[in-house]
């Protein structure tokens, strides 16, 4: 069975192969781009007390897009201390997450979709939450976040 970096090296390769580009390649960094941020949470923590949110410790994948403003819009996911604006806000103000790194797709601000539809077919990964960061989907994604595959917790379909 994969481990978990094996899975994690496939999805970093899945998401260069749609053109992504490591964060720190780009100098200045494109002004509008669909981008997926590698979370590391390293243990497991309840996102909201009234809400069934828990995530248990593992490396996540956000796909998101900003159609103008990206250096901005990243620079505010790292951001520990903000407003709670969007769902992925929960995780990023968390102590227990970090983001790793972050893949941007240059100038291709609608491919948020195409990330997590390359991540299903070349990972073993799992949605921990239905419509996670999928608010305004139009395709369909189960959520935007993704949970790569841990090979303490088998893939289940
Ligand atoms: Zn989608």
């Amino acid at each position: 069975m994969p481990t978990q970096k094996d899975n994690l090296q496939s999805a970093i390769k899945s998401i260069i192969q749609l053109g992504g580009i490591d964060e720190s390649q780009l100098n200045p960094l494109p002004s509008s781009g669909s981008y997926a941020l590698i979370i590391d949470v390293a243990r497991k923590i309840n996102l909201r007390p009234e809400k069934p949110w828990t995530i248990e410790p593992g490396i996540y994948i956000y796909a998101g897009r900003a159609s103008r403003s990206l250096p901005a819009r990243l620079e505010r996911h790292k951001k520990r201390v903000k407003p709670i604006h969007w769902h992925i806000d929960w995780i990023t103000t968390h102590r227990s997450a970090k983001i790793m790194n972050t893949i941007i797709l240059p100038d291709h601000p609608e491919q948020e979709c195409a990330i997590i539809r390359a991540l299903v077919s070349t990972t073993s990964s799992s949605f921990p939450f239905r419509r996670y960061g999928s608010s305004d989907c139009k395709e369909g994604c189960p959520a935007h976040l993704i949970m790569i595959a841990n090979s303490k917790r088998p893939y289940i379909a």
